[in-house]
């Protein structure tokens, strides 16, 4: 058996990782699973997808944690979180502590994490899939907040050889960058499915090794490094000519190669014969890759750059190469990320429109679930029927509405969500019985992360006439995004202004947003605000872990909130974007935005203290018809039923998963 495992998997330094792989049991999960999922991928009877990604948040902190038989070392710990809030004398005494794992360091924000529940849930729904990666060393970066300076970036350190259920490989393959090679050392991480019995391999690819000048070692140090387009385009080159060359290195069958945005475009330069789609992640002008012909020449070979003028010429500028153009050129089936972003990337490229799709993104049902609606959902099996097998039957939800006890299970379910989160804070004196909203993501300027301290006079106001109001915030902005740092400083200021108002307006900030803090907030505030300024945000995904919870929206009308507006699952306000122009994503539009804002939160903040009266729960408050209704919600917005629409529309694979091979 462990013959098995160690003949399909070539680990390197087997000896020392012997205590926690055996044949039996990879990190106390079956091995057996990831035999069969190894041998599928070496088979040419199965139909195979390699998935291709800059960037995964697998989110083991949370979820299907691997057991080492040693504990996780120091490095791939991260235990200790300074609070920002208007209790500054707390802040300066104290800090969180959680004893919890590092998530594995490479990714930044919304893509990685929806390629990691992608991952789970092909798992899941036993797809033959293998993902293509890079093995960050240096992680995306470490966040320090600091007043009157705003966000400090650090480097992040980390111990990839000892991060449980991560293995290094004996393999090493070789690209060449500017006429000479590169060498990339394979990992592999195995991403299990809920029930343990599948799985699908990333293949992280590392040019950290001893055969590399020391300047190309740090090539795969920072995730999105940005300095120059030396970076910038190696880094894509190993993703994609390196992923490539991985995959044929490991002697995997693939049918079918999907560039999970376009920064993987260059795969196709390698496999010019093979099968490819593309999933574009965004509108935003700085996510879409343009490089200077004479920067690619200097770095790529003559028929690789032949390729690149040939299909990925930009539209605006024949002397750039543009990698979005390149990958709607060269794909079958191209998608949005949204119905709404599939009609702006329509009106953007309007020379693909008719291969562009709409699939709108999920997230893994079981990874962002708390527990107490897990058993909630237990309980009422009757009404759900099996949702862990099949998390679009959540819809059912809606059944549930004139059940009184399920009313009130319902609200105790939140309640104790919320008390876990009031005793994390307990010293910053967050309170369970107060209203509370969360802003958590990617600082970026078209998110408008400090939209809610537009008029903090207003938003005082609104606590000493309705009741007290709680307001948590997270977010990283990246490094050289000076815009974004300066919405850090404004929702800092915000916080210092606020100092003597504390006990009408609590306000914390916490550092390094990760997807422990995803799923903590999500999980647990009463509603999680969403304000981008449409139609910049393709489709977000935060939203999709609140109401998975019955956590409310108070959201502006973009992305994925566009198809669950009617489902009445909050307050949407704010500027409607119609028509055919996409607009100006620098023109914020806060002084408008920011009173429509307020407005709606009044009234939120109005109707949760008429549904909490001091603890005492008005059972037949509209604001549970809500949590119902965003329950229901949540079984469309998953990576279950996306994933249902990439086999249908995009990969045409519906047999995938009938393959001679399954058991
Ligand atoms: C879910 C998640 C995101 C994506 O959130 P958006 O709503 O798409 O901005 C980003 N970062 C982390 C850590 C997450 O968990």
């Amino acid at each position: 058996m462990s013959d098995s495992l160690l003949s399909l998997v070539s680990i390197e330094d087997y000896e020392k990782r012997k205590n926690n792989i055996s044949g039996e049991l990879f990190f106390g999960y079956p091995a057996s699973s990831i035999v069969q999922a190894e041998k599928n991928l070496l088979s040419k009877d199965v139909r195979s997808i390699a998935y291709f990604c800059m960037e995964y948040g697998l989110a083991p902190s949370i979820y299907n944690t691997f057991n080492g038989h040693q504990p996780v070392s120091d490095e791939n710990k991260f235990t200790h979180h300074e609070v920002f809030s208007n209790l500054r004398t707390m802040d300066y005494f104290f800090s969180l502590n959680i004893d919890k794992m590092l998530d594995m360091p490479i990714y930044s924000g919304g893509l990685g994490v929806l390629a990691g529940d992608t991952l789970k849930s092909a798992a899941d729904m036993k797809l033959s899939m293998a993902a293509v990666g890079l093995l960050w060393s240096a992680g995306y970066f470490k966040q320090n907040f600091w007043f009157q300076y705003g966000q400090v970036p650090e480097e992040m350190h980390w111990d990839p050889y000892s991060y449980p259920g991560l293995v290094p490989l004996k393999n090493i393959i070789k690209i060449e960058l500017e006429g000479a090679p590169v060498y990339l050392k394979l990992w592999k991480y195995f991403v299990y499915s809920y029930d343990k019995k599948h799985v699908v391999p990333l293949i992280l690819l590392d040019a950290d090794i001893k055969k590399n000048s020391d300047k190309i070692r740090k090539l795969t140090g920072q995730l999105y490094r940005s300095d120059s387009p030396w970076w910038k385009i190696s880094q894509r080159a190993i993703l994609g000519i390196g992923g490539i060359a991985a995959l044929d290195e490991l002697g995997y069958s693939i049918d079918m190669y999907h560039l999970n945005e376009g920064h993987a475009a260059l795969a196709f330069i390698e496999r010019t014969k093979g099968k490819f789609s593309y999933t574009c992640h965004t509108p935003v002008a700085a996510g879409h890759d343009r490089f200077y012909v004479q920067d690619l020449e200097k770095m790529l070979k003559k028929d690789e750059l032949e390729l690149l003028k040939k299909f990925g010429r930009d539209e605006g500028d024949p002397k750039v190469i543009n990698l979005t153009t390149m990958a709607l050129s060269v794909c079958e089936h191209v998608n949005g990320v949204s119905k709404k972003h599939g009609e702006v990337t329509r009106l953007q490229f309007p020379k693909y429109k008719n291969k562009i799709e709409s699939i709108t993104n999920g997230i893994h049902t079981h990874t962002w679930v708390s527990q107490p609606m897990a058993e909630l959902f237990d309980k009422y099996k009757k009404a759900f029927g099996d949702w862990r097998q099949d998390p679009t039957l959540l819809k059912n939800a809606v059944q549930l509405k004139s059940d009184k006890g399920f009313r009130a299970d319902l609200w105790s379910a939140h309640q104790e969500n919320k008390k876990y989160f009031a005793k994390m804070l307990e010293r910053w004196q967050i309170k369970e019985n107060v209203f509370t909203v969360a802003w958590a993501r990617r600082i970026a300027a078209y998110k408008r992360p400090s939209l809610i301290f537009e008029d903090p006079k207003r938003l005082l106001d609104i606590a000493k006439r309705v009741g007290q109001i709680q307001i948590v915030l997270a977010g990283k902005a990246h490094p050289m995004d000076n815009l974004g740092a300066t919405h850090i400083n404004e929702m800092l200021n915000a916080i210092d202004l606020l100092s003597n108002e504390r006990e009408s307006v609590r306000v914390i900030m916490l550092e390094n947003y990760d997807t422990y803090f995803g799923k903590l907030l999500t999980n647990c505030v009463d509603v999680w605000l969403n304000n981008p300024l449409p139609p910049f945000e393709a489709s977000g995904t935060s939203g999709m872990k609140a109401i998975l919870n019955g956590v409310l929206q108070l959201s502006t009308l973009d992305g994925w909130v566009v198809e669950a507006a009617d489902a009445n699952i909050g307050k949407i306000f704010g500027y409607r974007h119609t028509g055919t122009e996409i607009g100006d994503e620098g023109n914020l539009r806060f002084s408008e935005d920011s009173k429509a804002l307020y407005t709606s939160l009044e009234e939120m903040a109005a109707l949760y203290y008429k549904t909490n009266e001091s603890g005492r729960l008005n059972v037949d408050s509209q604001w549970i018809d809500m949590m119902i209704n965003c329950i229901s919600q949540a079984g469309y917005f998953n990576t279950h039923r996306m994933l249902s629409e990439y086999q249908q529309k995009i990969w045409k694979t519906e047999s995938y998963a009938e393959s001679p091979l399954r058991a």
